[in-house]
């Protein structure tokens, strides 16, 4: 998925789509300045935090999905490693600080250009979490009060539902999946 672009980002002209010599995929190319756009796809890094067994969960205050539930995720930062960003989201939307950082899930969505990098975390405490800015309740609940059909992206709520399944098992296994939508 190629999204709009107007202008130069360089220079402020207008783009023009068009195949770069020597390229063989449209981008979007300045013609007063040669700059080209090249667009890429995003990570987004998140965490499961865990406690015993009960699992953190975020209702969104934020479009898109808001009033849905997830855990804490978002866009990568310049600069983070991802297991940075997986800490940084998880602080800034359940106000929790987590430990132990294992990747578990792996999700390519290459239609919108993301890929999910999903971590498994303990909390530091059963009363280390708090409503963050982009978070309208964040709760510690049991698989049995997981809001399944209130879940806001399709990506979480497999991932949660496998994770919820091999914990009964007592084994984790760490996956790459890949799926054209995102809820
Ligand atoms: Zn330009």
């Amino acid at each position: 998925m190629i999204g709009k672009i107007k202008f130069c980002t360089h220079c402020g002209h207008p783009v023009t789509l068009a195949i770069p010599r020597g390229d063989n995929r449209e981008r979007h190319i300045c013609e007063r300045c040669d700059f080209i756009q090249y667009q890429n796809p995003k990570i987004v890094s998140g965490c499961i935090p865990c406690w015993g067994n009960k699992i953190l969960l975020c209702k969104r205050a934020i479009e898109p999905r808001k009033g849905f539930w997830t855990v804490p995720a978002g866009y990568l930062e310049i600069g983070e490693t991802i297991e940075q960003g997986a800490r940084r989201e998880t602080l800034e939307e359940a106000c929790a600080v987590v430990e132990s950082l294992d990747l578990y899930q792996i999700y390519n969505l290459p239609k919108i250009g993301q890929v999910y990098m999903i971590f498994k975390g303990r909390l530091k405490g059963p009363d280390g979490f708090g409503i963050g800015e982009e978070s309208l309740d964040v709760k510690l609940v049991e698989e049995t009060d997981i809001p399944w059909d209130k879940m806001a992206f399709k990506v979480i709520h497999s991932t949660l539902s496998r994770f919820v399944e091999e914990r009964k098992q007592g084994e984790f296994s760490f996956r790459i999946d890949s799926t054209d939508y995102k809820w």
